[in-house]
């Protein structure tokens, strides 16, 4: 465990606000929410991100997320979620303990989720296409 500040929240050794527990996970409200509701999934056991978890516990902590936004709708006025999930420095992750956020969407907030595209040539499409499906 170390010094994971996610383990030792989703273990309890650190108080959060906990929505959902069980024997895998720990749901908590995010400390800096992007909107009022904005919850994280914590697995219970470490994993850095998508690239050491266990397809199983992923499988799982995705079904959770699904569970608790169909919750979050109910509990809050919100007209869209976002599931999202940062691995990796460049992709935005700052906690480097797997987690999944829950982030409730309502007309008008201040969430940004954009990019611009890039140009990508026909060849290149087709280069990109072979190399992820001779890889899988
Ligand atoms: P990410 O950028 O995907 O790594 O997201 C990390 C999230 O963890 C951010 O939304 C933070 O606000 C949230 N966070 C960091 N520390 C805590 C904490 N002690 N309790 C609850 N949420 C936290
Ligand atoms: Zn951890």
């Amino acid at each position: 465990m170390g010094d994971c500040i996610f383990c030792k929240i989703a273990n309890g050794q650190i108080p959060s606000n906990t929505v959902y527990e069980d024997d895998m996970f720990r749901v908590i409200l995010d400390i800096s929410p992007a909107n009022k509701g904005h919850m994280l999934v914590l697995p219970k056991e470490h994993a850095d991100n998508l690239f050491e978890i266990s397809e199983d516990t992923f499988g799982k902590g995705f079904i959770l997320a699904k569970k608790m936004a169909e919750a979050l709708k109910k509990a809050v006025e919100c007209e869209g979620v976002n599931i999202l999930q940062n691995n990796g420095l460049e992709a935005g992750q700052t906690v480097n303990h797997l987690h999944i956020h829950v982030i409730p969407r309502i007309k008008g907030d201040k969430v940004v989720i954009k990019s611009e595209s890039v140009s990508v040539s026909e060849d290149e499409f087709k280069t990109i296409c072979d190399n992820i499906k001779n890889n899988l």
